[in-house]
């Protein structure tokens, strides 16, 4: 396994792959690996020739300041887990210096307004850190396709505009999402949770289950009423949002129409932590 602290000596060693007119498979992440990463990688290890994983904890997309100090950060344990599923994977694993130069600070992107919704609505400036250190990972890596979660549906959707709209060459592929066997999303924050909190937060699956089932009968708008009030009985849950939208616009739904394609998104937070979900209703 190759593994690079630093994008100059990345880049060199890559150069060499470049001339070789190789698939290069780009799974970027900010750590704390669980199997919903290892799945991505997964995926990426079939399809390409070489695989580099990035890990690094992304400072501008964050809005708040102890959700980024709390982020948990363990780099030799998740090599462990790479080493394990891909023995030949290249690591990039850069410190905030080396990628932002001392200029930690986003650029502004215009994504045809998904970025106004939900997340972006939520989390200021989220959505322009995330395309900001997408587009640098790309220009460094230079990958022929790259591996993003349906977890977080709306960056994909989010990445998959950056790449159109700035003609990026590379492929975004789309991966499902990894539960527990509870049911819950797997994600790097469910590590702050108590195993009580664990539990419970398998009600959000649940909620977006059963929403998907009622959704075949009735309105958007039924639906979010009976969300919020079944929520609401659950103390140690706070719903921030929960919203069915069109899959590619991510614009509300106000009235069903057949041939347009909904999925349902939840924001919650459990003991203060923030988890978010989706799920298709197609
Ligand atoms: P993160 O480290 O949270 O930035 O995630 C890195 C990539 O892994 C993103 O593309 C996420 O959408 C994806 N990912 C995170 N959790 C899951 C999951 N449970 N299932 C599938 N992909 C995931």
């Amino acid at each position: 396994m190759q593994i690079f602290k630093e994008k100059a000596l990345l880049t060199t060693y890559l150069k060499t792959i470049w001339d070789k007119n190789c698939a290069i498979g780009f799974i970027p992440t900010m750590g704390a690996l669980h199997q919903g990463h290892l799945s991505l990688i997964k995926k990426s290890l079939d399809e390409n020739n070489y695989n580099v994983v990035s890990i690094f904890v992304n400072p501008t997309q964050f809005n708040n300041s102890q959700d980024l100090e709390k982020y948990p950060r363990t780099l030799e344990i998740d090599i462990e887990k790479i080493r394990t599923i891909c023995p030949d994977c290249i690591v990039f694993a850069p410190s905030v210096d080396d990628i932002y130069e001392g200029k930690t600070n986003s650029k502004s992107f215009n994504y045809d307004g998904i970025e106004h919704e939900m997340e972006g609505k939520h989390r200021p400036g989220h959505f322009d850190g995330v395309g900001t250190i997408v587009k640098k990972l790309f220009e460094i890596v230079k990958p022929t396709n790259a591996y993003f979660g349906e977890k977080d549906f709306q960056q994909l959707q989010i990445v998959k505009k950056l790449v159109a709209k700035n003609d990026l060459k590379v492929n975004i592929i789309g991966c499902p999402i990894f539960r527990e066997s509870n049911g819950l999303a797997m994600s790097s924050r469910n590590e702050r949770l108590s195993i009580k909190d664990r539990d419970e937060a398998s009600i959000i699956y649940k909620t977006l289950l059963t929403a998907k089932e009622k959704f075949g009968t009735k309105s958007a708008n039924e639906v979010n009423n009976w969300v919020k009030n079944s929520l609401e009985k659950n103390e140690n849950i706070t719903l921030e949002y929960f919203e069915i939208a069109d899959e590619t616009t991510l614009k509300t739904c106000i009235r069903k129409s057949k041939n347009k394609k909904y999925r349902a998104f939840i924001a919650v937070f459990i003991d203060n932590i923030r988890l978010i979900d989706n799920i298709s209703l197609n």
